[in-house]
């Protein structure tokens, strides 16, 4: 029987979801189940691991079920995950010692103060790309060691720690093989991203025994087969991929300068840089693209932190729109903001900017100011703190995409998207298909078992769906910026004055 299928496994941070794709890049079917989150005291955020597996593999049955094939029609099987998200298991048996440590958690905050009062920022910089963080998994790895009284065992080589790409490869694959990709291992503040090893400075920094850490293979790798307990077939599982960079391969990102924008809760911005590693000046983390062949691919990484999140603040606080598709008909009901800016600062500022002090503010206003003013200045501030980003990013990477390509839940907004072209000045591309995380990681794998012969032919699987010109003439631009500007130094200048 033709294999004629790829199916992609996207275990997120509130759902595992699974999706059925043709060669050519279309969804033939998917499923999605929600799981529990738990927060065992304030600023924690745990998942059961039991729970990942067992939604994923629901997900996944059910997915192909709806799509009426055989399993012994998929090609291959690609898995794209929330990252940094941190699990550690019994080698013998596969029980979880404790349950999943999420990237959200806060738990190692303290532990990350450390590691800069010993003055370790510089080289894990260097050799991560990352500025140190309790997001990432290393210390929260720690904290299990050292909690639960577990460095002996892992010494012993007893416990293996992974992120979700690695915990679902142990339980899903033939022969439990303990690996993880390049782009996740990117993720855990051990990794070296020059050397591509995990890295003896860091790891003795936090403490953390070589016996514990899965093996990093390339990002499109067949890595073993999918249990036949699964679905009944052995299927090759073909590729391990954060979920971020899924996106941006899914997104056909491949060439150096290409960028994506993700507009979902916050934004995620990641640019392709090229096979060479390099820090950014703005604060910006460097991250793994993907590894294919043993050669690394290097991308900028940015986030906005409130993106969608805007949207859901004028709808549950401000109740100024019922739904957050309402905001595109209430902003495009007036024909500007009125000079109005908001600067969603609710939690801080990132790239650029970086102030954690910065707070939410609003300017500009006038008697005849309305709701529908500042709905448009609510959609307008997402877009101006992506420009800011891709800014940030085209300084430090010494080139502009030709395009910027977006997905993401607030990319279905057309205003917003229009305004994103209007005040980057740069055509803003909506694909055919917006679960470009989920692609990217089918894409990855098909990659991997043959489906495609080059990473040229995925490409083939991206189809433009809306395109987004800029419109506005150079000298409202250079306004509407200037205005932005003005407001977030009034949003900088409310956090300095205390
Ligand atoms: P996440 O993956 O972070 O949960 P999604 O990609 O599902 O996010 O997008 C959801 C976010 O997008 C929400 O914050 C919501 O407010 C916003 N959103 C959804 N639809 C629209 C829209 N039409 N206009 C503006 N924002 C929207």
């Amino acid at each position: 029987m033709n294999k004629r299928y790829i199916v992609a496994l996207d275990q997120g941070t509130t759902s595992s979801r699974a999706v059925v794709f043709t060669p050519e890049g279309s969804i033939v079917s998917s499923a999605a189940l929600e799981f529990k989150q738990h927060y065992p005291q304030p600023g924690w955020v745990e998942h059961d691991p039991d729970d990942i597996l067992s939604t994923q593999v629901e997900s996944l049955r059910a997915a192909v079920r709806r799509a009426g094939i055989s399993p012994s029609e998929i090609a291959a099987v690609g898995i794209t995950n929330q990252r940094e998200t941190t699990i550690l298991w019994e080698k013998d048996g596969g029980r979880p010692v404790h349950r999943a440590i999420v990237w959200q958690c806060r738990r190692t905050a303290d532990y990350v103060d450390r590691l800069k009062a010993a003055g370790h920022t510089d080289a894990i910089r260097a050799k991560t790309g990352l500025v140190p963080d309790a997001y990432f998994s290393g210390t929260k790895l720690q904290w299990l060691l050292d909690k639960l009284d577990l460095r002996e065992r892992a010494r012993r080589g007893e416990l293996c720690f992974g992120t979700v790409d690695s915990f679902l490869a142990w339980h899903l694959v033939k022969g439990h093989p303990h690996v993880t990709d390049a782009t996740n291992a990117g993720r855990t503040m051990l990794f070296n991203l020059s050397t591509q090893q995990w890295d003896e400075e860091l790891l003795r920094m936090m403490d953390i025994p070589r016996e514990v850490l899965p093996t990093v293979v390339d990002t499109a790798r067949i890595i073993g087969m999918l249990d036949e307990d699964v679905l009944g077939a052995p299927i090759p599982v073909a590729s391990l991929v954060g979920d971020q960079h899924a996106a941006l391969f899914g997104q056909a990102c491949i060439q150096t300068g290409m960028t994506k924008n993700t507009y979902g809760t916050g934004c995620f911005m990641l640019m392709n840089i090229g096979s060479e590693f390099r820090l950014s000046e703005a604060g910006l983390l460097t991250t793994m693209a993907w590894r294919l062949d043993g050669k690394p691919t290097y991308a900028f990484e940015g986030s906005v932190f409130m993106g969608g999140a805007t949207i859901q603040w004028l709808r549950d606080e401000m109740k100024l729109i019922a739904t957050a598709a309402d905001s595109e008909p209430m902003a495009r009901s007036v024909p500007t903001s009125g000079d109005c800016y908001l600067v969603p600062a609710f939690t801080g500022l990132g790239a650029p900017y970086w102030d954690m002090y910065a707070r939410g503010t609003l300017v500009g206003m006038t008697r005849g100011t309305g709701a529908a003013h500042i709905v448009r200045a609510a959609l307008e501030s997402i877009a101006y703190q992506s420009a800011d980003l891709l800014e940030a990013m085209g300084r430090d990477a010494g080139c502009r995409p030709p395009a910027l390509r977006v997905d993401g839940g607030a990319s279905a907004n057309g205003f917003l998207m229009q305004f994103q072209a209007d005040i980057m000045d740069l055509p803003i591309n909506r694909p055919a298909v917006l679960e470009t995380t989920a692609l990217g990681a089918a894409l990855l794998a098909g990659l991997a078992a043959g489906v495609y012969p080059d990473v040229e032919s995925t490409a083939r699987g991206w189809h433009v769906d809306s395109v987004f010109e800029p419109q506005m003439a150079p000298q409202d631009r250079e306004k509407a910026v200037a205005g932005w500007r003005r407001a977030v130094r009034a949003a900088l200048c409310w956090a300095g004055e205390k």
